[in-house]
C-alpha cells in the first residue's frame, strides 16, 4: 500500500487513540486522518477534529450537544454509523482503539471491506477470533498487530515460513502487585491496581495487567494470528518491559524484539509497515547496562491467567464467556463493587455455569456474549 495512507482511527479518545495520534503527527506526510470515533467524548473529538480536519467523526452514544467542527465535517452517532465509517470507501486502514469486545463489529467491517486493520482491540480476537481471521483470509485485507508484543512476534517473524516457527514467549511486566505478599491481594484497591509499574494505558486493560488477564487474552490474540497451538504459547515475567516477545524457530534459534514500554514503537510499526523511519519516542540506549530478566509466572498469583490458558485450548465459547465476564467483573471493581480477587472468581463461576455452545455467525456470538454478560452481572451480587 502506498503513502501517504488515508486513516480512520476509532477510539480516537483513548490511551492508544493518543498515542496513534502522536504517530500520526510525527508522519503528517505518510499519514492523513479522516474519521475518527468515540463512545460519549464529544468535547475531545471535536478537538481531534480541529486539530486534524477529519472529514467524519462518529460517537456511538448520541450526544444532547453535537460537539463542534470544522466546516464540511459530517457527524454520525450509533451502532450502525460506526460500521459505515470502518467500511468508508475512503479510508485505507483502519486502526481499531475501541476497549473490549465492542471493537469486532467495526473490525468485522473494516476487513469485509479490504482495509488494512491496525488492531489493538484484542478483545476482537478473543471473542470472534475464527469469524475475523476467516474473514481477513477471504478478502484479501491485512490485520497489522499493534499490540505491543504482538507487533513484536509480527517484527520477529518477517520473511520467516510459517513452517519454520516453532513457539513463542509473550512477556508481561507482572504487573503492580508481582511482589506483594498473596494474603495482601484481598486489600488491593481500584486506586492501587491502576498505578502500572511501566506503561500508562487505559483503566480497563490496567487492571487487565494486574490480573494478568491481559496476559490470558493476549495468548489467545496470539493463537489467531499466529496459527501455533497453545502448547507452544507461553508468557515469561520480565519487569522492565524492554523485550515484548521472543520467537524461537525449529532451529531452535531465538529473535526478540526490544523498545522502550511506549506504545508509539508498535503502533508506529503497524500504521507504517513495511517503512521504518524517525519515531515518536527515543528507542533504546545500547551502550547502558540493559535488565534482561525472565522468568515464568506464579499461577497461585495469577488466577486469571491460569483460566485463560485453560480457555485457549476451546474453539468454542469459552474464549467469549471469559472476555465477557471479566469484562464485567473489571468493570465492578474499579466501581468499588467487588474486591480485586473477585474478578477471577466470577470468570471461573460464569464458566463453570455457563451452557458452552459453538457458534459461526457475528449474531450468534453476540447472543452468547449478551448472555454471559448476564450471568457474569448475577454473579458480581454473589461475589460482592
Ligand atoms: P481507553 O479506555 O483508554 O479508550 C477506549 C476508546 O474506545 C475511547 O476512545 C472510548 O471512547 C472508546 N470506546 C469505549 N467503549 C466503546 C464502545 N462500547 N463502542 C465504541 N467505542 C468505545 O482504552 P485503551 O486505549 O487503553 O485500549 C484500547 C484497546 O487497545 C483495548 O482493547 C486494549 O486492550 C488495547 N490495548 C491497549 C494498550 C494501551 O497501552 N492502552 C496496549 C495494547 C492493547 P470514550 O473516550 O468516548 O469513552
Ligand atoms: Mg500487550
Amino acid at each position: 500500500m502506498s503513502f501517504p495512507r488515508k486513516l480512520v482511527l476509532l477510539g480516537a479518545t483513548g490511551s492508544i487513540g493518543g498515542n496513534s495520534l502522536r504517530v500520526i503527527r510525527r508522519h503528517p506526510d505518510k499519514l492523513k486522518l479522516i474519521g475518527i470515533s468515540a463512545f460519549q467524548n464529544g468535547e475531545k473529538l471535536g478537538s481531534i477534529a480541529r486539530e486534524f480536519g477529519v472529514k467524519k467523526i462518529h460517537l456511538s452514544q448520541t450526544p444532547s450537544n453535537i460537539p463542534e467542527l470544522p466546516n464540511g465535517t459530517e457527524f454520525t452517532s450509533g451502532a450502525e454509523a460506526l460500521l459505515d465509517l470502518a467500511s468508508w470507501d475512503e479510508a485505507d486502514m483502519v486502526l481499531v482503539a475501541v476497549v473490549g469486545a465492542a471493537g469486532l463489529p467495526p473490525t468485522l467491517a473494516a476487513l469485509e471491506a479490504g482495509k488494512d486493520v491496525v488492531l489493538a482491540n484484542k478483545e476482537s480476537l478473543v471473542v470472534g477470533g475464527s469469524l475475523v481471521m476467516e474473514t481477513a483470509n477471504r478478502t484479501g485485507a491485512r490485520i497489522l498487530p499493534a499490540d505491543s508484543e504482538h507487533n513484536a512476534v509480527f517484527q520477529c517473524i518477517q520473511g520467516q515460513p510459517q513452517k519454520s516457527l516453532d513457539s513463542l514467549a509473550l512477556t508481561a511486566s507482572g504487573g503492580p502487585f508481582r511482589n506483594l505478599p498473596l494474603e495482601e491481594l484481598s486489600k488491593v484497591t481500584p486506586e492501587t491496581a491502576l498505578k502500572h509499574p511501566n506503561w500508562i494505558m487505559g483503566p480497563k486493560i490496567t487492571v487487565d495487567s494486574a490480573t494478568m488477564a491481559n496476559k490470558g487474552l493476549e495468548l489467545i490474540e496470539a493463537k489467531w494470528l499466529f496459527d501455533l497451538p497453545p502448547e507452544k504459547l507461553h508468557v515469561l515475567i520480565h519487569p522492565p518491559s524492554l523485550v515484548h516477545a521472543i520467537v524461537k524457530f525449529k532451529d531452535g534459534c531465538c529473535l526478540a524484539q526490544m523498545s522502550p514500554p511506549s506504545m508509539t514503537f508498535a503502533l508506529q510499526n503497524a500504521m507504517l509497515y513495511p517503512e521504518r523511519h524517525t519515531g515518536v519516542d527515543e528507542g533504546l540506549d545500547l551502550s547502558a547496562s540493559l535488565d534482561l530478566s525472565f522468568s515464568p509466572p506464579d499461577m497461585e498469583r495469577y488466577p486469571c491467567l491460569k483460566l485463560a490458558i485453560q480457555v485457549l485450548r476451546d474453539d468454542g465459547s469459552a474464549p467469549l464467556v471469559f472476555n465477557a465476564s471479566n469484562e464485567v467483573a473489571v468493570e465492578a471493581f474499579l466501581a468499588n463493587r467487588i474486591g480485586f480477587e473477585s474478578i477471577s472468581s466470577i470468570i471461573e463461576h460464569s464458566l463453570n455455569l455457563f451452557e458452552h455452545r459453538s457458534f459461526s455467525t457475528l449474531d450468534d456470538l453476540l447472543y452468547l456474549d449478551e448472555e454471559a454478560r448476564l450471568l457474569a452481572k448475577q454473579a458480581i451480587v454473589k461475589f460482592a
